[in-house]
């Protein structure tokens, strides 16, 4: 008489961090991969079946489908170009209140502006608050880039670039003051030339009607 049976034999495949839905914060993972085997006389001898992939948790244990690694980074992603997004626009109202002054157009712009930044219309109100916010705290445009920009790409770069420019030339050409300060972002954004030249132009994509 043979004996014949079958295992599930486990291996793990790759390790690494994710946001562990159970646990609610980044936890070690383990991508491991099951495979049943035919035994002969309890020993694996033929492959049957498909390899079934699983995410371990290494702190909880539970085992999540392996899209859940996905899942995190588009999560993280989101996170980040929301953060993005609203220190844009304060980097924005920065510039503008630069001169100490904001004029109805202004106003007008920085709301169009965080509008199609947080694809979202954004309220008077709230752009009030933003500006209440910055006019109390007083940091100049370039120190906050500064600290702000160190993890924004280079695309989001432009993009905050563009927004500064946009709002800087609300009320028509560009001031002494404001030339400055854009000219110092291209330092801190490390823009070439042709780089801070090719965002700027682009900034007309937005198509600010006014
Ligand atoms: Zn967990």
């Amino acid at each position: 008489m043979i004996f014949i049976g079958t295992v599930n034999l486990t291996r793990t495949r790759d390790e690494g961090n994710f946001l562990c839905p159970a646990c609610g914060v980044s936890q070690g993972y383990r991508l491991r991969a099951t495979r049943a085997w035919l035994t002969v006389y309890f020993i694996p001898a033929i492959p049957v079946g498909h390899h079934e992939s699983f995410v371990q948790c290494d702190h909880c244990k539970a085992n999540w489908d392996p899209s859940v690694l996905d899942m995190d980074h588009m999560h993280h992603e989101e996170v980040a170009e929301e953060k993005f997004c609203a220190e844009a626009v304060r980097a924005a109202v920065l510039v503008v209140l630069a001169d100490n002054q904001i004029t109805e157009n202004e106003i007008r712009t920085l709301q169009t502006i965080s509008s199609k930044l947080m694809k979202r219309s954004v309220e008077r109100d709230e752009l009030g608050q933003i500006c209440s916010s910055a006019q109390q705290n007083r940091i100049e445009p370039a120190n906050y880039a500064l600290t702000v920009s160190k993890h924004w790409n280079q695309k989001q770069r432009a993009r905050a670039l563009q927004v500064m420019f946009l709002a800087a030339t609300a009320d028509g050409p560009l001031g002494e003051l404001q030339l400055q300060i854009l000219a110092r972002m291209q330092e801190l954004f490390d823009f070439t030339d042709a780089e801070y030249q090719r965002a700027i132009e682009q900034a007309v994509d937005w198509e600010l009607d006014h």
